[in-house]
């Protein structure tokens, strides 16, 4: 055992399976767990759209919150500050005489030059450091091929992970006596304790839209309940492949995706439930499922492993030149859920009021951007990095280049938004309860108002271009020449 270690929290905003935590209890006597809030989270990017909105920044802050009452319950304490943490980091290390900065690596671009940064002012004070990987299920050296090496296509490297890779186990949450420090004297800020609001106070607000699917609560308590709620109180994963593309309530699919974007939950243990659910209640189609779409999130880290910033360009991991257009006002059509197209729509305004949108949602918007408006794609990449709850520099960037066809799995295809619209949500409940003004239209007009001539507009009370846009495009022009 030597001295103290800090223990620099960023997104494994947990205590059970934390590597960082772990190795540093094992080998400290004393461990200083700190979160910076780094304004540079919360400034605006390049397309103009503030990288951190309102429902991740409560999500964020509520995560933060949680961990903080965790560390309290178990007799430590979070030390938070809001700053940039190159800065904030060797500082606190010289303060409280920590040898060691142990921490969890993220592989996208900005986290990485933070990493470095940070690094370079550790050495520069002579302080240690530690890195370590927990973001994946299958960790990153354990993997049979070189990430330089790793298929761009995800069967195949399924495969080989599912067959000669196993999952490591999770690690111990550290005993309450392990966390017992009170390296907090002397810190010269008032209230060095205090979370700060990285937002103008009313944007951290709890607003829930009574539509949304879940009320998201952020942190690892809530994480696990959800885990709990979904896996064994709901019963739910026994049926998840069959209602996982579904549109409606809490439970057509796990919803863990917040959780594990912040790490608030380890997708080790989400693995560790399955197992233990399978063992003990039953094991098919829809248990497998669920770990397969874990993958997916592996694959679009490790990819970006490989790949690094190429994933921010208009060309994509291919390099794949198409001539995107730049059109601010059908950008912000798209954006506010006011194309004229339902399904879009409901789409969009769910994400807008509530920072959440299924993934068969996702895909539909994004190819609509992507292939019926022909927008740069990186600008919707941009706009749902902004709003989504459960934001994921990988999985987010990752599956819109794919949906662009510029990314993995060369995807050249389309989704027909109008026959998703119809086979997902065929009775149009969903179109209905984000889109109240096509309310009293039977299903079929629900999906394609502009069919209905002025008189059935009349008789049932909507009139197009009024209580509901006119489409901003012709759709089955689009698909016809897309599907030539
Ligand atoms: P479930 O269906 O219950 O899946 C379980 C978990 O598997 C998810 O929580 C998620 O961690 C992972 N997962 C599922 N599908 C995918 C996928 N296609 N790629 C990567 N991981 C997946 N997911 C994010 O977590 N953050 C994002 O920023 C994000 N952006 C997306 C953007 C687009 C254009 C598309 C098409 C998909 C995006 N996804 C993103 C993937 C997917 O839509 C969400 O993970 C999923 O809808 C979250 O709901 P859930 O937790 O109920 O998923």
């Amino acid at each position: 055992m030597s001295d103290a270690a800090i223990v620099w929290f960023r997104t494994d905003l947990r205590l059970h399976d934390n590597e960082a935590l772990a190795r540093a209890v094992d080998t400290h006597d004393e461990v200083l767990p700190v979160y910076c809030f780094d304004p540079r989270e919360f400034d605006t990017t390049m397309f103009e759209l503030r990288k951190t909105g309102p429902y991740r920044t409560r999500f964020l802050v509520e995560s933060v919150r949680d961990l903080k009452r965790s560390f309290r319950e178990h007799g430590g304490d979070l030390l938070v500050r809001r700053g940039l943490p190159e800065e904030l980091l060797p500082g606190l290390a010289n303060e409280y005489g920590a040898e060691t900065v142990y921490y969890q690596t993220t592989p996208s671009t900005e986290e990485r030059a933070v990493e470095s940064a940070v690094i370079d002012g550790l050495d520069q004070r002579g302080v240690d450091h530690h890195r370590v990987w927990g973001k994946t299920l299958y960790h990153i050296d354990d993997l049979p091929v070189e990430i330089d090496r790793i298929d761009d296509t995800f069967t195949p490297w399924r495969k080989t992970v599912e067959n000669e890779a196993t999952v490591r186990e999770t690690f111990e949450k550290p005993a309450p006596n392990d966390l017992a420090v009170t390296l907090f004297e002397g810190d010269s800020e008032p209230d060095p304790t205090a979370i700060p609001t990285p937002l103008e106070s009313d944007d951290t607000e709890r607003a829930p839209d009574d539509r949304a699917v879940l009320d998201f609560e952020g942190g690892e308590t809530a994480g696990l309940q959800r885990l709990d709620e979904y896996v064994w109180e709901g019963d739910h994963l026994r049926e998840y492949k069959a209602t996982r593309n579904g549109l409606l309530g809490p439970d057509y699919s796990s919803k863990f995706s917040p959780w594990l974007a912040l790490g608030c939950l380890s997708p080790r243990r989400v693995h560790e439930t399955v197992e233990r659910y399978e063992h003990e209640r039953v094991a098919n189609e829809s248990t497998y499922w669920l770990v397969f779409e874990l993958l997916w999130r592996d694959y679009m880290t490790f990819q970006f492993e490989k790949h690094g910033a190429a994933f921010f360009t208009p060309t994509g991991i291919r390099g794949v030149e198409k001539n995107w257009r730049r059109d601010e006002t059908a950008f912000e059509r798209w954006a506010a859920g006011e194309t004229g197209i339902p399904f879009v729509d409901a789409n969009m305004r769910e994400l807008n009021r509530t920072g959440y949108m299924s993934n068969r949602g996702r895909q539909n918007v994004a190819s609509f951007l992507a292939d019926v408006l022909e927008l740069d794609w990186r600008l919707g990449a941009a706009y749902f990095e902004s709003r989504l709850v459960d934001y994921d520099v990988c999985s987010n960037w990752g599956n819109w280049a794919y949906q662009a066809g510029v990314g993995n799995d060369s995807r050249d295809g389309y989704f027909h938004v109008l026959g998703q619209g119809k086979r997902y949500d065929s009775d149009a409940e969903y179109i209905r309860r984000w889109l109240p003004a096509l309310g009293g239209l039977p299903a079929d007009a629900c999906h394609e108002p502009w069919q209905l001539s002025d008189g059935q507009q009349e008789m049932y009370g909507v009139e197009l271009g009024e209580e509901y846009p006119e489409p901003m495009v012709d759709v089955e022009a689009v698909y016809e020449r897309l599907a030539k």
